[in-house]
């Protein structure tokens, strides 16, 4: 996911390209220079398109793996926006014969589905085959695989389109075209063409792009180039049937599209609804300029200039379609509903992400890490509440390229979220699984010998890390069984990637848990030693997890396993560490009141009316409960405006009660903070959960699934 929100650059270059797809119907060069204007219209307005489809998966495919409501939201749209253009040309369709036509009705319905109801709306319902198409494979592949699929269909497009010169040559090619082209006019459309350049925003918004600003304008100016000269052989050979696909316009629109995100400058909001508007008006517009200057001529014969002289055609019709768009966008702000502005995120109960509270906690266990010491970032159980995807994909954006589960299909999801890191599962999988674990390429622990043995004999290769058990007594291979730790290392289908042990004792620094701790590095190493002997390579060590660094900061390893550290929490409030990391804390759990009552003296609230009014009590009933994580046994306050307000008896599954009666201005809709990021709220999640004999780890971990999730 990308941090910065600069899109000022999206916004511009959306006018820009409404404008380009103009000229592609009204070729204002024609009547200056005919070479110009087809290098205008046929080839560089021909990045306009591409670089919508982009801009949508952008903005939409962010989330593909996880959230399907944003993909229903925008195919909705699209269907509404469509449904009025076909009616917006309907007439024109009148005009032009179209019901008089033979086989109508699958006609009308080829149309509507590929080719557009009049000739640029094909547009929207590529749009939609676009999106659906770049969900689906994303959501079924990882972003290497779904790849390869999209350019595939966009090689068939090619092949159809600017290169069908070359299809047409060969006998099958031919055929299937013949066969293709009675369903659809072209290629372009929603199944070959938009599927790869959905992909490209949605790959674009959830990856880390390391190029430089010199770099992207280097590789569009290169790919521009490559494109022109692309577009000019093709035409010199004759071989386009129609020329709206170049191969080197995929690499353009991402280099384009690159260079656009680093532009700064404030949004303009009104971009998306203009742009929009003028590329399914402007043919409409063409009509109406022609029709007045063809009325006009009658009386002011320079009225002829509007339709012969291609400039002024072209600035006329931009004009018309301006003006158009403009009443239309005020008119549509002016009669919309007014919408509620909260997010859907904050309709009930929900975990706010503070991702620059993330990004900060990285930066400052880096600056205490040891040379070529990286961080793991253990993100098992739904990122420790967190929520995997945000969590996981934020991190790898910041270029954490090692993360840690405890379960395989915690690591699938991982995958599915686009995640194409390593991935160590902590824990045991069953070893009738090892075709996932080599599917998608993850590294499974040898939790004992006897499970190695179990695993090499599935004959299918998979990578690992090796545990040793130094003292913890629950997972690994004892560090005293040498031979057996050799004879694993000869399995032949177990790649071993790594060797690590897990401390029992870190949090503590009473001298007996020191000198535990002590024993556990000596046995690890001991192990280690035991390889070099035996002229077995030691492959990547780690034995740290978030106290082990903080009070044992000097042990140098290839990795540091960290949960509690990157979440910017200690397991309990008062843990005292040796080194002193300034960390914040990432969550925080929010709802609303909903409902507000007044209760007399002497009643009882809830179950077992463990809750009696001492007072005539106001009464603030919120909407979540144990079912969301809630410990039950939580008895503390929540914050309503800033204010403590105690929680009235038990806990709920789904909801529950607090006394607000000394809240100021309390009203139904505001904002409760459960778990807080304030450092003296007394709401911070360690001492929550100290306050219910647990640790931070036991509640954020906890949290449900049930609650929305909103990043901040
Ligand atoms: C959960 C876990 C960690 C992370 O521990 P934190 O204290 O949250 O940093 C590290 N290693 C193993 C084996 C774990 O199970």
């Amino acid at each position: 996911m990308r941090k910065s929100k600069n899109y000022f650059g999206i916004d511009m270059f959306r006018l820009l390209a409404a404008f380009l797809v103009v000229t592609v119907h009204t070729s204002p060069l024609c009547s200056i220079n005919p070479a110009a204007d087809f290098v205008l219209t046929r080839i560089l307005a021909r990045l306009a398109v591409p670089f919508f489809f982009v801009t949508s998966g952008f903005f939409l495919v962010k989330r593909y793996a996880k959230d399907t409501v944003k993909l229903q939201m925008f195919i909705k749209k699209t269907i509404k926006i469509y449904g009025v253009s076909i009616l917006i040309y309907l007439p024109l369709n009148i005009y032009a014969h179209y019901f008089s036509k033979e086989l109508l009705l699958p006609r009308i319905i080829q149309d509507i589905v590929f080719n557009g109801t009049f000739y640029h709306l094909w547009y929207l319902p590529a749009s939609i085959f676009g999106a659906v198409i770049t969900w689906f494979l994303i959501k079924k592949l990882d972003y290497k695989k779904s790849f390869f699929i999209v350019a595939f269909l966009y090689v068939i497009g090619l092949l159809g389109d600017s290169y069908y010169g070359i299809a047409g040559q060969f006998n099958i090619s031919r055929e299937f075209y013949n066969l293709l082209f009675q369903i659809m006019y072209y290629t372009r459309n929603g199944l070959f063409f938009a599927p790869i350049f959905f992909w490209l925003g949605s790959f674009i918004a959830n990856k880390q792009i390391n190029f430089s600003v010199l770099e992207n304008s280097l590789g569009f100016c290169a790919s521009l180039l490559l494109m022109v000269t692309e577009a000019i052989t093709v035409h010199r050979f004759n071989l386009p049937r129609h020329d709206s696909m170049y191969i080197f316009l995929v690499p353009c629109i991402f280099f384009l599209f690159n260079i656009l995100l680093e532009l700064k400058g404030k949004r303009i909001t009104w971009a998306r609804d203009f742009s929009l508007v003028i590329y399914i008006i402007h043919p409409l517009m063409i009509v109406l300029v022609r029709l007045c200057a063809r009325i006009l001529m009658y009386k002011m014969p320079f009225a002829r200039l509007f339709v012969e002289n291609s400039i002024v055609h072209y600035l006329l019709v931009c004009a018309a379609s301006l003006v158009f768009s403009w009443l239309f966008v005020n008119i549509k702000n002016k009669y919309a509903k007014n919408v509620d502005p909260t997010p859907r995120q904050k309709c009930r109960a929900w975990i706010e992400l503070n991702l620059n509270n993330l990004t900060h906690n990285l930066n400052e266990v880096k600056k205490v890490l040891p040379n070529n010491c990286q961080v793991m970032a253990v993100v098992k159980a739904e990122a420790y509440g967190h929520r995997l995807f945000e969590f996981a994909t934020h991190l790898e954006a910041l270029g954490v390229n090692a993360f840690a589960v405890a379960a395989i299909d915690e690591a699938i999801l991982l995958r599915k979220c686009g995640i194409n890191s390593e991935i160590l599962i902590l824990g045991y999988t069953d070893v009738r699984r090892a075709a996932d674990l080599k599917k998608y390429d993850l590294l499974q622990t040898i939790i004992d010998f006897d499970y190695a043995k179990a695993l090499n004999e599935q004959n299918i290769p998979v990578k690992t890390h090796l545990k040793i058990d130094t003292g913890m007594h629950r997972l690994g291979v004892n560090f005293n069984d040498l031979p057996n730790i050799k004879d694993i290392f000869s399995f032949k289908n177990i790649k071993i990637l790594g060797i690590y042990s897990h401390f029992s004792c870190t949090e503590s620094l009473a001298p007996e848990d020191v000198e535990y701790t002590q024993l556990q590095l000596n046995r690890f190493h001991s192990v280690l030693d035991y390889l070099k002997e035996n002229n077995i390579p030691v492959p990547k060590t780690h034995i740290q997890s978030t106290y082990g660094l903080l009070n044992y900061p000097q042990i140098e390893c290839n990795y540091v396993r960290l949960g509690l550290a990157l979440y910017g929490v200690y397991a309990l409030p008062d843990d005292k560490t040796k080194l002193q990391l300034n960390l914040k804390p990432v969550l925080s759990l929010k709802s609303k009141v909903v409902l507000l009552r007044d209760i007399p003296q002497g009643e009882g609230v809830g179950y077992d009316r463990a809750f009696i009014t001492e007072r005539e009590t106001k009464l603030a009933t919120l909407p979540l409960g144990y079912a969301d994580g809630l410990p039950k046994n939580f008895s503390g306050c929540v914050l309503i405006n800033g204010f403590p307000a105690p929680i009235a008896g038990r806990i709920c599954m789904d909801q529950l009660s607090v006394d607000v009666t000394d809240v100021p201005n309390v009203a139904v809709g505001n904002e409760v903070e459960i778990i807080s990021l304030k450092p003296d709220s007394n709401l911070s999640a360690p001492q929550i959960a100290e306050q219910c004999g647990s640790i931070s780890n036991e509640l954020l971990s906890r949290l449900g699934m049930r609650l929305d999730i909103l990043t901040v």
